[in-house]
């Protein structure tokens, strides 16, 4: 970071990411390597912002000439009041995890499910058209996996969580979604873990961004790794830590697998994109999330 710290000045473009915690927030370490390897005069700062104030935070966003906010807990359904525009994403799942300015104007967009999506094709080749699906949890990022995979062309998406209510929910936002049970996993071809099951506890939330409290992780599974076999896509959306007990399980079972980086990365890359124009340096962001998340981890 020296060298960024080194050239920031008056004319630097500044974005940020908005939350509370936010500290230990991915977002300015995923923009800075970006902007830092596409050489361009911009950075991004936390903007710790406390429940309530997310109404006051985003007037500031034009007041002050910020080019864009990446949006966390608990502020995603908040800021939306604020907002002249949704994306389609963002409107359907009342969430915003990006606002982007264009031309004075604030837009809200959602870019978690179309970075699962590019996720998978980056890392397995792989796209959502013709897929049976199988996604575990019902919540914000549940959500966000569900509707992209169903707009993606999936032959079926079910969704299996602990509360029938919320899956419920969620299985409404595309037609191809309905709500299943763990019996649904061994004939699909993707698994998607969405709940926290497996995480590094937290001290400050469940949220993917916020802070570990310890390295310790819990040894609970979203599903029996028994039910998992050669042939299936297995990813868990956690990356910390970055091979749960469930994804280490699902290996061994000799299923593909993947880890929540490449979705963090994703989703970022297409904030990125929308608030500089510039295409983003996803290898060079996914090092660094890499070594930073190892570096947390010991
Ligand atoms: P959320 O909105 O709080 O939803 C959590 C979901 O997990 C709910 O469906 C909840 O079920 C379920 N759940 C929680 N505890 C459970 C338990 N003990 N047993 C069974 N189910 C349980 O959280 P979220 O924002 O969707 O995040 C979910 C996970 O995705 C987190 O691990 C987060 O780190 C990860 N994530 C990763 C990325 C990424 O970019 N890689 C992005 C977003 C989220 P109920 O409905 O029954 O409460």
């Amino acid at each position: 970071m020296g060298d960024a710290r080194d050239s920031l000045s008056a004319a630097t473009r500044i974005v940020g990411v908005m939350g509370d915690p936010v500290a230990h927030s991915m977002s300015p370490l995923i923009h800075n390597t970006g902007f830092r390897d596409r050489g361009l005069d911009w950075v991004c700062v936390g903007f710790p912002t406390s429940k309530g104030m997310a109404i006051e935070a985003v007037r500031g966003i034009p007041a002050l000439g910020v080019r864009g906010m990446s949006v966390t807990m608990p502020h995603k359904n908040a800021v939306i009041p604020a907002l002249d525009s949704l994306s389609d994403d963002a409107g359907l799942l009342d969430a915003v995890n990006c606002i982007q300015v264009d031309g004075g104007r604030l837009v809200g967009h959602n870019t978690d499910g179309a970075g699962f999506v590019a996720a998978l094709n980056h890392d397995f080749g792989l796209l959502p058209q013709g897929l049976d699906c199988v996604v575990i949890g019902a919540g914000g990022a549940a959500r966000s996996v569900v509707l992209a995979l169903g707009r993606g062309g999936a032959s079926s998406v079910t969704i299996v969580n602990r509360s029938a209510p919320a899956a419920r929910v969620a299985a409404e936002l595309v037609d191809v979604a309905r709500v299943g049970t763990f019996a649904d996993v061994p004939d699909c071809d993707l698994v998607v873990n969405a709940t926290p099951l497996g995480m590094v506890e937290v001290g400050n939330g469940t949220g993917p961004q916020n802070t570990p409290s310890s390295p310790s992780t819990t040894d609970e599974m979203p599903c029996d790794p028994a039910l998992l076999s050669p042939g299936q896509t297995v990813v868990d959306l956690i990356y910390q830590p970055l091979r749960t007990q469930w994804l280490a399980a699902a290996a061994a079972r000799g299923a593909r697998t993947a880890n929540g980086t490449s979705m963090l990365v994703h989703q970022a890359a297409i904030a990125f994109e929308l608030w500089t124009g510039v295409s983003a340096p996803v290898s060079a962001m996914s090092d660094a999330v890499a070594r930073e998340v190892d570096a947390r981890s010991r």
